[in-house]
């Protein structure tokens, strides 16, 4: 091992001197002043967006582009862990949102994060962390066309060669309307749970690796369960698949288009809120995947054994039934998953957004856990409440789909 170490150093040396080279050249070659061109700086992190942001208008009534930072320690001078304490994003170059302190700590997790005293800001020498992002504007403006960040780490030692206050991350965003399309399901009470966007749930941390790259396919993705009028989530124990009276419901197309992938051979888990994970395959259970056109696919997931409709090929209208609502492959209990994305496999590929083409908001869901876990009667923010049209329902919403 200390063979190691020393070569290790003896890299960086070579590297420096390298460097040493390159930035020794442009001066004795006169590089002209006043220069337009931003100069080299270290820095200890850098960071990349996972997939460009398309905007989409949420259930707040708020145009919102959900993107990932990518964010890697790679201090050199010395390696150590760096923690980010702020994250600006500049919309078109202006500073206009601010990530720091809790919601920060919320919504930042090193990759091989296991339990709640895992340093959540802090990134391990050649760590890498997510950063779940969201930023907003008001409906009816135009998205901005490009985003970028600044990002403040932990200050370096005085003397240091790194930034600890450094641009990272442009992304372009692309201006093309999500679709408005029919919800996947009938009546009221449905609450979506895991949905987007500011908040860390396990659909938008779900930055998963598929056949050797990093994709996120759920960063849009919603799974419905649905609440009784009396506001619980089953009649009776919620341990029991057959006490959720929404299990078996018809699951409907939500676009024309072509079916181009079924899973149908798995069983209904019995529910399980300590779910052993799965193989990616199994994941989405049974499920269907509709091509809605245009590079867009539809993934309906979870569904109950034998209950597939339709077959590959098939060409599918809105409103047709796909199959019933179950609680096949990763599924603690019974609900549909639902959500759009790039490519025809629900984990190879990125998400995308989606708007409903009309419900009406019954309100926001506030004792999530307990609900959906101990069973216990909803608990409703009454905001936001009424019609909506051309929306994705957001985070917690309990929405009513109509007949
Ligand atoms: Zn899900």
């Amino acid at each position: 091992m200390p063979a190691i170490v020393r070569w290790s150093k003896m890299s960086i040396l070579l590297g420096a001197l390298v460097v040493g080279l390159l930035v020794a050249a442009p001066a004795g070659a006169a590089k002209p002043t006043g220069s337009a061109v931003e100069d080299d700086n270290f820095t200890p992190l850098v960071a990349r967006v996972q997939h460009a942001p398309e905007p989409v208008r949420g259930g707040d009534g708020r145009e919102h582009l959900a993107y990932e930072l990518l964010v890697t320690n790679v201090a050199l001078f010395p390696p150590r862990p760096v923690t980010v304490r702020k994250i600006v994003t500049l919309a078109d170059g202006r500073p206009a949102a601010t990530l720091a302190g809790a919601k920060l700590t919320e919504l930042m997790e090193p990759f091989g994060v296991v339990d709640e005293k895992t340093p959540r800001t802090t990134i391990a020498p050649g760590g890498t962390a997510k950063v779940l992002m969201d930023f907003t504007y008001p409906a009816g403006h135009k998205p901005p066309r490009r985003l970028s960040q600044v990002i403040v780490a932990s200050p370096t030692r005085a003397g240091s060669v790194e930034l600890s206050r450094f641009p990272a991350a442009p992304t372009r965003v692309v201006d093309r309307p999500a679709p408005i399309i029919a919800p996947p399901l009938r009546g009221p009470g449905w609450v979506v749970v895991n949905g987007c966007c500011d908040a860390n749930t396990s659909h938008r941390r779900s930055l998963l690796p598929d056949n050797g790259a990093l994709y996120e396919g759920e960063r849009f993705a919603i799974d419905f369960a649905q609440m009784t009028s009396e506001g619980r989530i089953a009649e009776g124990s919620n341990k029991v698949l057959g006490n959720y009276p929404f299990y078996g419901d018809e699951v409907i197309s939500s676009t024309a288009g072509r079916v181009v992938g079924i899973v149908d051979r798995l069983p209904d888990r019995p529910v399980d809120f300590e779910l052993p994970p799965g193989t990616a395959a199994d994941a989405g259970g049974n499920h269907v995947v509709v091509d809605m056109g245009g590079g867009r696919y539809v993934f309906y997931g979870h569904l109950m054994p034998g209950s597939v409709r339709v077959r590959v090929g098939q060409r599918v209208t809105v409103g047709q039934t796909l199959g019933l609502l179950g609680s096949s492959g990763n599924s603690n209990a019974p609900h549909l998953h639902f959500q759009l994305m790039d490519g025809p496999t629900p984990l190879g590929a990125e998400g995308l957004p989606f708007r409903f083409s009309a419900f009406t908001a019954e309100g926001t869901l506030t004792n999530f856990p307990q609900f959906f876990v101990l069973g216990a009667k909803a608990k409703l923010a009454d905001a936001p409440r009424g019609p909506r049209r051309a929306e994705l329902p957001l985070n917690l919403q309990v929405v009513d789909f109509g007949p």
